[in-house]
């Protein structure tokens, strides 16, 4: 197994944690670009946001439904931004799909 993100998942590389269930889990950025930056990856392997279908998306929507709980089990209490970058241009260096949380602050200019 060679994805970081899946060995997150078995325990193989500790995290700081912040929700887990059958489908998700919720962990603190090793890297925080705020306040709190929280990442929430889904339990099945999937590459990235381009990996998302029919047959796997259910748990993307899980993820959604968990957000705001996620958030507030984080402290945030102030509105939030969530983020999935997307292959090369957008930078994205973890090969597992993954939502990033950042709160605790007045966020920096957005580009949407
Ligand atoms: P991205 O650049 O969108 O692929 O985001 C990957 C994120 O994973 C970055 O914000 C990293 O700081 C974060 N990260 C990398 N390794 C770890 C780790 N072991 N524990 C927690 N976060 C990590
Ligand atoms: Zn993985």
């Amino acid at each position: 197994m060679d994805c970081l993100f899946c060995r997150i998942i078995a325990g193989e590389i500790p995290s700081n944690k912040v929700y887990e269930d059958e489908s998700m889990l919720a962990f603190h950025d090793i890297n925080p670009e705020a306040p709190v930056h929280v990442l929430v990856i889904p339990k099945t392997h999937i590459p990235s946001m381009d990996g998302v279908s029919a047959e796997n998306s259910a748990c993307v929507a899980k993820i959604f439904e968990k957000i705001p709980h996620i958030a507030r089990l984080a402290g945030i209490t102030n509105g939030y931004r969530v983020i999935s970058n997307c292959g090369e241009d957008a930078a994205q260096s973890v090969q597992h799909l993954h939502f990033h949380i950042l709160g605790g602050k007045k966020l920096p200019e957005h580009i949407v």
